[in-house]
């Protein structure tokens, strides 16, 4: 067609020349349906219908709309600027172009090598060995890539072939009836999946899949200080992944058993001390229990339930750089429940020399602390 004699992209539309992307956008719709072939029985109708796809591929593009603005056909036809593939489609446009960028996604999907998945391992570690760090071996049951085929899926010697269905495009193109018509859809070759290629003498370790089943023995180390809110992340430790594409990473997770005496809070070790009335009121001199070994400590006189005494250093190493927590051993004044009759007396004899506790005055009571608390 000689460009003299076109007709102006934006009155084939039917929009002003400072329409905005989606008013061309509703326009071409709009049009199209009007105009398609298979809707619109009208001799012109398919000339027309060219037409309107003419000026929307054109004024869709804003790189082509702008050279068409500053050069008019002459900008973006033949010769010009770039020039088009009017071929491969029933109607001598790219449709299915311009059909996926009227309506969104793609249906072309071109496969690329995929990455592994990535595999989760719970380990299970003592209190101790999460404070002080261990190693550990574990076995992993994961695929791993054939070692016959290299993971290429062919028998050794046998090379792919030709996908017979797509002819190794990986794609098959379809005819597809739609709201305005019928489209060319260009889809995924299910039979190749997309590859182009089919493997028609399998390798016979893995029956052509390409991986194996195996176990595989790791060695984990597990830094000092860790918490269940942390895990390891060993790089390239989880399935393979296609051909080219790395593998996954295995994610250790950790379990960490409650310890029967101790609780850490933080970095802290916190222990449950008891005591007796009498090493309470007088003091003390006892062994406590530690993540290493027994400490000797002093309980003060007149010590009381909910006291506490930090041993520095004695908690849980930081995770990064240097230094450890406390231990922190929270006294509890234990009072007999059994007494012996020689006890009992002992305790009377104390009680007549005791003065009988009375409600705090003056200093602030127990009520006025809890107003304080709470604001008022
Ligand atoms: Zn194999
Ligand atoms: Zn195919």
């Amino acid at each position: 067609m000689d460009s003299r004699t076109k007709r102006d992209y934006y009155e084939i539309l039917g929009v002003p020349r400072n329409a905005s992307e989606e008013e061309i956008r509703r326009a071409y719709r709009r049009l199209a349906r009007q105009y398609h072939p298979d809707v619109n029985k009208e001799p012109d109708a398919e000339a027309k219908f060219k037409e309107i796809n003419e000026a929307y591929q054109v004024l869709s593009d804003a790189e082509k709309r702008a050279m068409y603005d500053r050069f008019g056909h002459e900008g973006v036809g033949n010769g010009g600027f770039g020039s088009y593939d009017f071929t491969g489609s029933p109607f001598g446009f790219g449709i299915e172009t311009i059909f996926e960028n009227l309506f969104g996604a793609s249906t072309r999907r071109t496969r690329s090598p995929r990455k592994g998945n990535d595999l989760r391992y719970r380990l299970t570690l003592t209190f101790e060995e999460a404070v002080f760090g261990t190693t550990k071996e574990i076995e992993i049951t994961r695929r791993t890539v054939c070692p016959r085929c290299q993971g290429t899926r062919a028998e050794p010697g046998s090379s792919p072939s030709r996908c017979p269905t797509c002819g190794g495009s990986g794609e098959v193109r379809r005819m597809q009836s739609t709201l305005i018509g019928q489209f060319v859809t260009v889809t995924q070759c299910n039979t190749c999946q997309g590859e182009g290629v089919v493997i028609t003498n399998p390798c016979r370790e893995c029956r052509g899949q390409g991986w194996v089943t195996a176990p595989r023995r790791l060695e984990v180390r597990v830094p000092a200080g860790i918490d269940e809110s942390f895990h390891l992340r060993l790089s390239g430790e989880g399935e393979p992944g296609d051909p080219g594409a790395p593998s996954g990473d295995l994610f250790i997770e950790f379990d960490i058993k409650p310890h029967p005496l101790f609780r850490r809070v933080g970095r802290d070790i916190h222990l449950e001390m008891p005591i007796n009335i009498v090493q309470a009121a007088l003091g003390d001199t006892i062994d406590i229990p530690t993540l290493e070994g027994t400490a000797e400590v002093r309980v003060e006189p007149g010590t009381q339930t909910g006291d506490t005494i930090r041993l520095r250093g004695k908690g849980v190493p930081s995770l990064r750089g240097s230094g450890r927590g406390d231990q922190v051993v929270t006294f509890r004044v234990v009072v007999p429940r059994h007494l012996n009759e020689k006890q009992k007396q002992l305790l009377r004899q104390l009680g007549d020399t005791l003065e009988k506790p009375q409600p705090e005055q003056g200093e602030k009571g127990f009520f006025d602390r809890l107003r304080e608390s709470l604001g008022l």
